[in-house]
Parts: C-alpha cells; sequence; structure tokens
C-alpha cells in the first residue's frame, strides 16, 4: 500500500524544521532587522565564518507567503540558504533546487522589544514575547519542581529549559513560595501588553507559567493572571489558560467569570509510565489520572475543540526509553484516538532529542516518527470531526507544529504519492 506523504507547506515546514538553514551573508544581514534567534548560529569546522569568532546572530523566525510559520534552525550541513535583501525580498533556497525558491519574509524586531515601562524597565524583560500573532505571558516562569527531589530524583520535565524560582526570576518579583504576582510586575505586564498591541496584531493570548507543586496555588496565581490580563484586554481577544491541570472548583471559577475561552494542560507524553518518567513532578504532584479528568472536566465546561494538551514529539526516541520509531509512533497514535474521543486535541512541538545522535538513522527515525504521527493524526482529527480552534493557535503562530497548517490544506492539496 503506498504509503500518504506530506505534501504543501506542511512539507516544506517540516524539511526546513529537520534539515535547518545554512549560513549565508543574506540570513546575517537579515539578523539585523528580525526577531533574534535564541541559538546563536554555531559555524561548524572549516565553514566560511564572516564573523570570525565561531557563532552568529540569526533570526528566529521566517514567514512564507502563505503565511505558514517556520522556526528557523542553524546547520551548517544543509542544503537550505537565503537569498536577497530586505527591499527586494528573500528567499529561501535549496542547493540542488536553486531555481525553484521560496518567497520569505522574516518575523520583525518589533519597536517594542527596544522600549520601556514608564518606570523604565526594559519591556522585553517583562514577561511578555510574541511568536507571529501569539502573544504569549510568562510573568511567572520558575518552576517549584526544580527545587524539588523525591527519592534522589529531581521533579523538573526531563526536556524543560525553565529553571527554578530563583535570581533569574527576580526581575519579575517571583521568590520561590510565594503565590501571588506582585502588583508592580502586573503593571509592568499591562504596558508591555499594550506596546505589543500597539504595534502588533495579535488574535491570540496564551497564560503560561512555571509550577507549584500544590496545584490549588498554581490555580490562584493563574487567576490572579487572568483577571489582570482580562482587565487590560479591550479588544476581547481569545485568552487560553496554560497552567497544569487545576483542580474542580477553580476551574469553576475561571469558567464562571469568563477569564479565558480555551485551556491547554500540557500532559507532554502520552502513557501513564512515559509521562511518570518524563514528568515526574507532574505525576507526582498532580497524577496521570487526575490530569487527564481535569482535562476532560475542562470539556464539560468549554466544550470540544477548546481544550488542548501540548505534547512533546520525539522525546520517546531519546536512547533511554529504548523504542523504535514505529513503537513510539503506534503509542502517541493511540494517545491521539485516546484524547481526541474525550474531545481532548493534543499538539505537537518537535523535540530533538539530545542523546541518540551517535545512531546513524537518527534523524531519520525522528522524522519517520513526526511525519507518520502528523499524517495518521489529521485523519484522526477529521474522524472526530475537530479542529484546532482558530481563537486558541493558527498557523500564523504555530512555528514547531503542523496541526493548524495541515487542517487548512483541502483534499486536494494533500498528496497520498508514493
Ligand atoms: S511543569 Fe512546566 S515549567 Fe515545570 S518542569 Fe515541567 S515543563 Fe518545565
Amino acid at each position: 500500500m503506498p504509503m500518504a506523504k506530506l505534501a504543501g507547506s506542511p512539507a516544506l515546514k517540516t524539511t526546513v524544521m529537520f534539515e535547518g538553514i545554512r549560513y549565508s551573508d543574506a540570513l546575517g544581514a537579515a539578523a539585523e532587522h528580525s526577531l533574534p534567534n535564541y541559538f546563536p548560529y554555531r559555524f561548524k569546522a572549516g565553514e566560511h565564518d564572516p564573523t570570525g569568532t565561531g557563532k552568529a546572530s540569526i533570526p528566529y523566525l521566517i514567514n512564507t507567503e502563505d503565511d505558514t510559520l517556520i522556526r528557523v534552525l542553524g546547520n551548517g550541513d544543509s542544503p537550505w540558504s537565503v537569498v536577497g535583501n530586505r527591499q527586494e525580498g528573500y528567499k529561501l533556497v535549496h542547493d540542488e533546487r536553486r531555481d525553484d525558491p521560496v518567497a520569505i519574509r522574516f518575523e520583525p524586531l518589533h519597536d517594542w522589544l527596544q522600549q520601556q515601562t514608564s518606570d523604565g524597565f526594559p519591556i522585553a524583560q517583562a514577561g511578555v514575547s510574541t511568536h507571529g500573532d501569539m502573544m504569549v505571558i510568562n510573568v511567572a516562569p520558575g518552576c517549584e519542581y526544580f527545587l524539588n527531589k523525591v527519592d534522589g530524583k529531581s521533579m523538573r520535565c526531563t526536556f524543560c529549559s525553565y529553571g527554578a524560582p530563583d535570581k533569574r526570576t527576580a526581575h519579575l518579583g517571583q521568590v520561590a513560595g510565594q503565590v501571588a504576582i506582585p502588583e508592580l510586575t502586573i503593571k509592568r505586564m499591562h504596558e508591555a501588553m499594550d506596546a505589543v498591541t500597539g504595534e502588533t496584531e495579535i488574535n491570540h493570548i496564551y497564560l503560561v507559567g512555571g509550577s507549584l507543586t500544590d496545584y490549588e496555588q498554581e490555580g490562584q496565581r493563574f487567576l490572579q493572571l487572568a483577571r489582570a490580563v482580562q482587565a487590560n484586554n479591550p479588544g476581547k481577544i481569545s485568552v487560553t489558560l496554560g497552567s497544569g491541570a487545576l483542580p474542580d472548583e477553580i476551574l469553576q471559577q475561571f469558567y464562571d467569570e469568563q477569564l479565558v475561552d480555551a485551556v491547554c494542560f500540557n500532559l507532554e507524553v502520552w502513557s501513564e509510565a512515559l509521562f511518570a518518567r518524563v514528568c515526574p513532578g507532574k505525576n507526582n504532584y498532580v497524577g496521570y489520572d487526575r490530569w487527564i479528568k481535569s482535562l476532560e472536566r475542562a470539556v464539560e465546561l468549554w466544550g470540544r475543540g477548546r481544550v488542548y494538551s501540548a505534547m512533546v514529539a520525539g522525546i520517546e526516541l531519546e536512547p533511554e526509553y529504548d523504542m523504535e520509531w514505529e513503537e513510539a509512533a503506534d503509542l502517541a497514535v493511540q494517545g491521539v484516538q485516546d484524547l481526541c474521543s474525550r474531545g481532548i486535541i493534543p499538539i505537537y512541538s518537535l523535540y530533538y532529542p539530545t542523546g541518540g545522535k551517535d545512531r546513524s538513522d537518527y534523524q531519520s527515525r525522528l522524522r519517520s516518527y513526526f511525519e507518520h504521527l502528523a499524517l495518521s493524526y489529521r485523519d484522526i482529527r477529521r474522524q472526530h470531526e475537530l479542529s484546532v480552534w482558530d481563537g486558541f493557535m493558527c498557523n500564523r503562530c504555530a512555528y514547531m507544529q503542523l496541526e493548524c497548517d495541515m487542517d487548512r490544506q483541502t483534499e486536494g492539496q494533500v498528496s497520498n504519492g508514493q
């Protein structure tokens, strides 16, 4: 039986996400007026390095003409590079298909990133960021799971790069053990929101933050945050609650006060066994069953299509889980079936496993897993008549996920190639 293949924009996005982009003068020049990448470009040995420093700033996000958003991954071995300039436009070209360039834009370096609040605080550090038309609010990023061990094992999720509430969160007034968000932080957040919406079209607001070991307290913090955000949301932009799973009474409060339009409690991986290993803190302080029950309660309140769970696609391919890609993909598809049948929509973000790179088939197994899952999941969403609600997220802000790009493809654009 011929295997289905990704086609159109999702295929291009997947290819560029996996293969990355090689440095060129045009890419370097674009960095001067683009949202900067969190990861600088690192020149490989022998690669021409015009900076002479071994690394260079590069843009974070590219947009194609059909508004597909793609994260830039620097890779000196990639066949993809960028040509052109700001005036005439940029193009993404493949070494073997140089006569078939893809017109692109870069997510701009917004003016607000250089501005300050009325008390002289840098807006870029006020806990507000954007990607595409999504504004992410994260004014308490420190996660208490990083501070705790059980039986000698850290409670942090294995893939997470957040960190504990410590000196890195001090500029936001976040201190370990303190539930409430300081008023000064909220005031600066309001000014940052105004600066962002004054400059960029925002269609989604996403509330996130680190976890607390008491999920009732986590709920109280997010209630305070959501009330504060809604007090400064005159355009009634859709708001999604991106906390951990919360107790029923707190969910009811969110619903009764109409504080959020959707929720996203991240299960990260499917199956209780994997959840316990990948997310020991969530498993220990909330528990797998309570996590699923909380998602189900959210479906009862907000309805099918308004409840999400972010997943880290590919973490199961880390060597310690000892899974071949077919087995990992089958398990993930099982999870997709189960969650969709409960009205919950998982959202898969590509994860690059850090281990297992010595396997010669490292890239191909990850890519096979990701493509197989994306294609199977598209069909399952259709069977369950579910699609990603555009108030939650859309193709203009999903930079590591394919669901929105695939949902907007029409039947004719979907290939069933060889
Ligand atoms: S709960 Fe969230 S912030 Fe905390 S370790 Fe896990 S992924 Fe990171």
